[in-house]
This record gives structure tokens, sequence and C-alpha cells, in this order.
């Protein structure tokens, strides 16, 4: 199928020169128009930092360093890097072409407004000319969209519970009729009940109005349930990317595998994380080789070596960054030194 957005080499530093965070390495991605794509990933992993570095949302002392974000519009034509895009475009690509509900953002509700002036404001910002009467018809569509009834148009946020509100962000990211909606969920581990009816909300819209998903949780067997491809990010980067029932049948990386067999302690407050031991790379301080090395059960000679690169690891259409699925690296004068 057609690429809406591709993402070419995104690099994203936290700051300039010797002081940078690499908090995005080198990031290729593809998303399909009518996907839904799964991002998963420790706390750490850059997930967010994807997210607002291909919206150009990020915050300071936040830089893009390098790549391309390609989106593809809907009436055809050439592909547009929204790296390079002026404010005026950029301003008109995110509501309109590719919305984004942040992290946290049920929370930015304005606690003071009723949710019908919300919508109806976002609906008035991009469309001046309609007429009041026509945004509150709009507003009530959307929610009926998002399931829910008319009669809550006349609440405050703080009479939703926090599943409504998660749904109204949805339903004013979906005014506009984007083309991509970004979904960053919050890492706490409690809501993953919420997490799962929003998914599945997202994806029955997605099948009624055709717009493409990124969903960014660390809760992988959610996304092995609602999306169609999974991209797994570890220290910044990409490390495995599969269509969702092949990375659940047979995930080739071993901290895909991690995340996967990760579960919940059965007392006690649950972890995040409970499967993989060690904790995730210093991003100021990063393993040499393979950057998983110090907490992979199946590490072996190339491994603190040699970074393996995200590759085609067969014909099927999936990518790992692995030395156990990649030729073994070409032995070179200079490693042979240090080894021996
Ligand atoms: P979570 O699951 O907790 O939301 P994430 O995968 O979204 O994690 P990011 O928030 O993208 O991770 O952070 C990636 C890395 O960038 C982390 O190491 C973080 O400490 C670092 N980072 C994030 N924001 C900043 C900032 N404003 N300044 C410096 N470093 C930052
Ligand atoms: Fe483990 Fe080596 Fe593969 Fe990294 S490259 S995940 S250390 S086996
Ligand atoms: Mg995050």
């Amino acid at each position: 199928s057609q690429p809406v957005l591709e993402l070419k080499g995104l690099c994203v530093d936290y700051g300039l020169g010797e002081q940078a965070v690499h908090a995005v390495r080198d990031v290729d991605l593809v998303l399909h128009r009518g996907e839904v794509l799964g991002l998963a990933g420790e706390s750490g992993s850059g997930k967010s930092t994807l997210a607002y570095g291909l919206t150009r949302l990020l915050p300071p002392p936040g830089v893009i360093s390098g790549g391309k974000v390609l989106y593809h519009p809907r009436e055809g034509g050439p592909a547009v890097d929204v790296l390079r895009m002026t404010d005026e475009q950029l301003r008109r690509f995110r509501w309109a072409e590719a919305s984004i509900v942040f992290q946290g953002a049920m929370n930015s509700l304005n606690p003071v407004h009723r949710v019908s002036t919300q919508l109806t404001d976002v609906i008035a910002a991009h469309d001046p000319a309609s007429s009041p009467s026509s945004r509150l018809a709009r507003a009530k569509e959307l929610l009926a969209l998002v399931g829910i009834a008319a009669d809550r148009l006349d609440a405050y946020p703080h009479q939703l519970s926090g599943g409504m509100r998660q749904r109204v962000m949805i339903a004013m990211a979906l005014a506009l009729e984007p083309q991509v909606v970004i979904m960053d969920e919050p890492t706490t581990a409690l809501d993953v009940v919420m997490q799962r009816q929003i998914l599945r909300k997202l994806v029955e819209l997605r099948e009624r109005l055709g717009f493409s998903v990124v969903f960014i949780t660390h809760d992988l067997s959610l996304l092995v349930e609602f999306s169609d491809r999974i991209a797994i990010m570890y220290g910044g980067r990409i490390v495995e990317e599969a269509p969702a029932a092949e990375l659940y049948r047979d995930p080739l990386h071993p901290y895909s595998d991690g995340l996967l067999h990760a579960f919940p302690p059965l007392r006690g407050p649950r972890r995040e994380l409970a499967g993989i031991p060690g904790s995730p790379p210093d991003l100021r301080a990063m393993p040499t080789g393979c950057a998983f090395h110090p907490r992979c059960p199946k590490a072996f000679a190339p491994c603190a070596e040699r970074e393996p690169q995200l590759l085609a690891p067969g014909p099927a259409p999936r990518t790992v960054a692995c030395w156990l699925h990649t030729e073994a690296p070409p032995e070179s004068g200079v490693a042979e030194e240090a080894v021996t």
C-alpha cells in the first residue's frame, strides 16, 4: 500500500555539541495509508521524542540533527519534507494532516470550558467562516464518533472519566479529518484497560474514516492485538519492525522477545518490564556495539564490538538489528587485533 509518512535517517538530540543526548538515532520508518503502526519500547527509548520530532513539536533543547520526514499529500503530487515546511505549511500539517494526542493530553483539556466550547474552538480556528450552529452540529457528530452521548457536550472536563476525556481528545484530533493520528500513551501501567478501550475505538474509526494511526505504548501485548505492524525501540533506535502477528509468533530481536514475555509481578505494584533484567542504556554513555548487549541473554562475540544495522533477515517484510540474524560481520584486521 501507499506510504503516508516516511522517516529517513531521523536523528533527534537534546542539547548541542558535546553535551548532546542522542535520543533518536537514525530512524527509518514508513507509515502506510490506513494502517495502525504500533511503537513500543521501555521508558526513555525515544518514542515520544520520535513523535515530537516528526511533527516538529520538540520542546527545547530538542533539535532535529538529521534526516527527513516525507509526507505524501492525500491529493497526490510530490512528497513534502515536514522538516523543511514553512510555519504556515506546518500549522496546516499539524491539525489537518497529522494530529497528535500527547502523553497526558487528557489533562490538557481546559478545566474552565465546557467540552462543547473546546471542540467548537478547534473547528472555528481552522474554519472561521463556519456558523456557530454548524460548529455545534459538527462537535456533536465528533463526540458521537468516539462514543460519547450528546448530553455530555455541556459537561466540564472534571465531570468526565479519564477514558471519556481521552476520547474527547481523540474527537478533537479527528475534527479536521487528518490522514495521520498519533497517540502517545503514558507509561504508567495502571491504565492498560483504558489504553485498550482507546485503541479499540481508534481501530474502529480508522476502518470507517480511513486514516493511519501511530500508537505509542510500552505495552506490547496491546499492540499485538490491535496494530498491523509493530516497531520496537531501544536506546533511540528501531531494533525490530514486523507485521504484528509475525512479531508475536516469532520475535527475532532478544529485546522484543523480552518485552513480549515481560509480565507484571503477581504481588505488589505493577512495575514495567518485570521480565527484562537490567536497565535501559544511559544515552550519555551508550554501550559499545549493540546497545542491548549488557542485558542480552544471547550476546556473543561481535555484539560488544559492532552495532548491528536494521536489515531484512529474509524475504518477509520485516527488519531486525541483531547479529543473530545478520550475516556475521566481515572480519576486519582491526577487530582481529582487538580480540587478540
Ligand atoms: P516514556 O515511555 O517514559 O514516555 P519515551 O520512550 O517516550 O519514554 P522519551 O521521552 O522520548 O522516551 O525520552 C528519550 C530520551 O530523551 C530519554 O533518555 C530522556 O531522558 C531524554 N529526554 C527527553 N526529554 C529531554 C529533555 N527535554 N532534555 C534532555 N533529555 C531529554
Ligand atoms: Fe543480543 Fe547480540 Fe543481538 Fe544485540 S546483537 S540483541 S547483544 S544477540
Ligand atoms: Mg514518552
